[in-house]
């Protein structure tokens, strides 16, 4: 039975395999944070548009430096200057300012003497110095921001100054999630004897959010078959569905069994990680389907661990699988011979790097402890311990 399980690798690999883009649509650069390119983005313009000044100051023919110039004319930020630079004079420039033809160089104003009429440049300047040459930054019809890019702040600075105000976008996923399981209740209901907490479905959803999907909770669903369907039919109507609990081998575990009766192809059911091993991934039509074990760690780390790169790549994300970032073990973790663990740890930098404290409290159900934690800490399988200073990887938990 172990032997059949994936691989983490192997589950993602499964499940990118099966995540087809999702359809296009135009976007207002305004909107458009977040969301992930279809097309790539080319500039309008040469930028800067025109060789313009770096500084407050005077442009002027570096040949001609040092010496006492004729000021031919004063030039501010957004109109041209009136002519080109007569040979032997300086102009009056503002940062921004266009620089005229014929100068090549700009004497910042605290190196001037500035007498009105006339201005003295102590020292030689080189050419080329305080002026932005045009295109400098991008060329016109050059790519300012590539196709599978996800827009952040850079990004959206880039395209307006470029001149672009619409984009080629993939629509935002749809995700319903919901939760399975009688014994579950509303947080800030009253506990009746056998009951707990409802915590996956606003966890996957928070989980999920910065991937730009629109994410939809779908009621609590009692462990029963009918309740089953009717909370699934509606849920398969999403771009991707997302169950906690009822995946497991128990009596009251229906997840697996309806979602076949709906048409739901299961592609496999087990992956070698822990916690999360009996979590289930199948198809209908376009529509991604994981069912998610229902303790809340292991909700927790399948949806940051397997859904996430789904919702990414559905999008067009080049490179949907989480990064990792590299650190060393605080103190030493003992390995799993099957299963590769994510291990909940403190993120602690230290001059050589980052170490990774592991929570006290490692059992799947422990969400509160789990609270502690902003890492996922890949802990590969394998035997014996994995000794302190360990180099490891781990996924940041936002
Ligand atoms: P299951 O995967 O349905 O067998 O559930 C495994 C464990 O997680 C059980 O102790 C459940 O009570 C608990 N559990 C399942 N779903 C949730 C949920 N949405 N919130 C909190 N605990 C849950
Ligand atoms: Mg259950």
């Amino acid at each position: 039975m172990q032997s059949q399980l994936l691989t983490v690798e192997e589950a993602l690999e499964q499940i990118l395999s099966h995540a087809s883009p999702l359809s296009t649509e135009t976007v207002a650069l305004e909107e458009a944070n977040g969301r992930v390119l279809r097309e790539a983005a080319r500039s309008r313009v040469d930028l800067p548009p025109f060789a313009s000044s770096a500084m407050d100051g005077f442009a002027v023919r570096a040949a001609d430096t040092p010496g006492e110039l004729p000021v031919a004319f004063r030039v501010a930020a957004g109109s041209p200057p009136p002519s080109p630079l007569p040979p032997g004079a300086a102009a009056g420039i503002a940062t921004g300012g266009t620089v005229p033809d014929g100068a090549d160089a700009v004497v910042p104003i605290e190196l001037v003497e500035d007498r009105q009429e006339s201005v003295s440049v102590a020292s030689a300047v080189a050419p080329g110095q305080h002026v932005r040459p045009r295109g400098g930054d991008v060329s016109a019809g050059d790519v300012v921001v590539d196709v599978g890019t996800r827009l952040a702040a850079q990004h959206i600075g880039a395209l307006a100054a470029a001149g672009v105000s619409e984009l080629l976008c993939s629509v935002r996923p749809r995700v319903a999630v919901l939760a399975t399981g009688t014994e579950l209740r509303p947080p800030g209901a009253q506990l009746e004897a056998g009951q707990i907490y409802e915590s996956n479905r606003a966890m996957i959803a928070a989980g999920l959010a910065s991937t730009g999907a629109i994410v939809e909770l779908l009621p609590v669903v009692e462990d029963d078959a009918d309740a089953h369907r009717e909370a699934l039919e509606r849920g398969l109507e999403a771009d991707v569905l997302v169950t906690s609990g009822g995946v497991s081998m128990g009596p009251h575990d229906l997840v697996r069994r309806v979602a076949a009766d709906l048409g739901v192809r299961e592609l496999f059911w087990g992956v070698a990680v822990k916690p999360g091993k009996p979590l289930a991934f199948g198809v209908r039509g376009e529509t991604l389907v994981f069912g998610l074990p229902g303790n809340p760690v292991s909700s927790l780390v399948g949806a940051v661990v397997f859904v996430r790169p789904a919702l990414l790549a559905r999008q067009g994300v080049r490179a949907p699988i989480a990064d990792y970032l590299p650190g060393r073990l605080a103190g030493e973790l003992r390995r799993n011979p099957q299963r590769d663990q994510f291990v909940r740890a403190r993120r602690v930098a230290t001059a050589d790097g980052e170490l990774l404290d592991a929570i006290g409290g490692q059992e799947s159900h422990m969400i509160v402890r789990a609270a502690a934690a902003d890492a996922l800490v890949l802990v590969p399988r394998g035997t014996g311990e994995l000794p302190a200073g360990s180099r490891v990887r781990f996924i940041p938990l936002a």
